[in-house]
């Protein structure tokens, strides 16, 4: 048989030192970058092998069940469905044909790889979302589709055996690294071609991560831990949640910014993990109905008919919506929150200076700062034997002023006390401890989770000492000029 062989499928083999126009690994577009690792995986040596084997794969072991990803291919097209030897005699001759540049419809650089060369039709029959032959002004030049080459129009064929399906959207990781490479290879793309081995494979490989901002974080920390990722740069995480299907074609892009991957780093870390995943789970969003969190045991209740069950992790980490990982991605303070479980109960104080340092850019000036000023505040309590008389006033501020009149009385009576330090020098306290373009209430609230941190460790329960609700400052709609009045 003649042997064929795909022009950008050889890097690994190639010297070093010489790289080809046609050899390239990234392409930046996630479908074909993704199509081009499922291909780089398979066992088969070949090109031709391998686009028999996917097509086995989609018509007999799926029974053609690739409709999200493409739309009136020759394997979805309706005159073909359920006549797999129909599916697999057009698609074969389609993508040999491809191989072999026939049916080209003009010269030029591919869309995609910008090689130059022969060029081919690309549609929602062999190319996800990638408009539609109807309009012709959707592509340059009023061309009638886009006008990509044959190497990307065959990576995209190995495409739906590199996507998880959740529910009735399609997943895609886009491979940015070759971290995210190993990640996907080995947790999708063996886990598909290991099923299909022993013969329990469907359809495209389910996952129950229907919520993109769980998913996000689920494989930055998968990331993370299989790669000892934690004293490394940073890594870009994308998601696509999609689907080509018939005029219900969407898309949603998840994106974890480095910052939060450099917060994930450090709380990951076994020192910090416990406490993190404490505060992860604690802050699923289950409504006030039925569902309560058992602080003992760490695990969501299910009340049904005065009949409580311990949930499963897995059964809902996928699918309810949690508020520290919304917050996070959406730049809102999570501060707060931190806040409210360091009065609950001992929490490392570290997840909070690395979310002010890494995420809200707070100097360390500022959080070597409050944290000495909370030891001197702790010492006037111990000193005075009232705890409840300085807390409260820190507890009760809602404006900015009302802070700032707090720390001046305090300032004020450890003067009086005779101490020799001042409470605070005046050039850190307007330098660090309110400076320009900061909301004025994350100094309030690292303050405090710095004096439940040492109320704690003395062995006095902060809930006990007052029972003052903490504002919840909006962050949304605040005036900038309110700072530092
Ligand atoms: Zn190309």
């Amino acid at each position: 048989m003649e042997q064929i062989t795909l022009d950008s499928f050889t890097t690994s083999d190639k010297p070093e030192g010489k790289p080809s126009v046609a050899d390239i690994r990234f392409t930046g577009d996630p479908f074909v970058d993704m199509g081009r690792l499922v291909m780089d995986t398979l066992r088969q040596k070949t090109v031709e092998e391998k686009i028999r084997f996917v097509t086995d794969v989609y018509v007999d072991r799926w029974k053609g069940k690739i409709h999200p990803v493409f739309l009136n291919s020759k394997i979805t097209i309706g005159h073909v469905v359920s006549k797999p030897e129909a599916q697999r005699k057009d698609s074969l001759e389609y993508y040999f044909g491809l191989l072999k540049e026939k049916k080209s419809v003009s010269k030029g650089y591919c869309r995609i790889c910008a090689n130059k060369g022969t060029l081919f039709e690309g549609g929602r029959h062999n190319y996800p979302m990638v408009g539609s032959g109807d309009f012709t002004n959707f592509y340059h030049f009023q061309e009638s589709s886009l006008l990509i080459c044959k190497n990307c129009l065959i990576k995209l064929y190995f495409l739906p055996l590199g996507l998880l399906k959740c529910g009735g959207k399609l997943m895609l990781f886009q491979i940015q690294s070759s971290y995210a490479e190993k990640l996907w290879q080995e947790d999708v793309i063996l886990e598909n071609l290991d099923k299909i081995s022993r013969g329990s494979s469907e359809g495209i490989l389910e996952s129950n991560y229907f919520n993109g901002n769980n998913a996000l974080f689920k494989f930055a920390a998968d990331m993370i831990k299989k790669f000892k990722l934690y004293d490394h740069d940073s890594q870009r995480i994308t998601l696509f949640y999609f689907t080509n299907y018939k005029d219900k074609c969407d898309v949603k892009i998840y994106d974890l910014p480095n910052p939060i991957f450099s917060f994930l780093k450090r709380v990951l870390k076994p020192d910090l993990k416990a406490d993190w995943m404490y505060v992860v789970k604690k802050h699923y969003h289950f409504g006030k109905t039925n569902y309560r969190f058992d602080e003992n045991s760490q695990e969501w209740i299910e009340v049904k008919k005065k009949i409580e069950t311990s949930l499963d992790a897995e059964a809902y980490e996928g699918t309810r919506r949690n508020i520290i990982y919304d917050r996070l991605l959406s730049g809102e303070s999570i501060l707060g929150m931190l806040r409210k479980v360091h009065k609950s109960r001992q929490l490392h104080v570290h997840i909070a200076i690395t979310y002010l340092k890494e995420v809200r850019n707070m100097r360390q000036e500022q959080i070597d700062l409050i944290r000495k000023i909370s030891d001197k505040i702790v010492a006037m309590c111990q000193k005075e034997g009232n705890y409840k008389k300085l807390m409260t006033p820190i507890e009760g501020a809602k404006q900015n002023y009302e802070l700032r009149g707090a720390i001046l009385r305090m300032a004020k009576a450890y003067l009086q006390n005779g101490e020799a330090e001042p409470f605070v020098r005046s050039k850190d306290y307007v330098e660090y401890l309110f400076p320009d373009g900061q909301s004025w209430y994350e100094t309030r609230d690292f303050l405090l989770i710095c004096l439940y941190e040492k109320l704690h460790d003395l062995r006095v329960e902060p809930d006990q000492v007052s029972d003052t609700d903490v504002a919840d400052v909006e962050e949304i709609g605040e005036n900038p000029e309110d700072f530092n009045q």
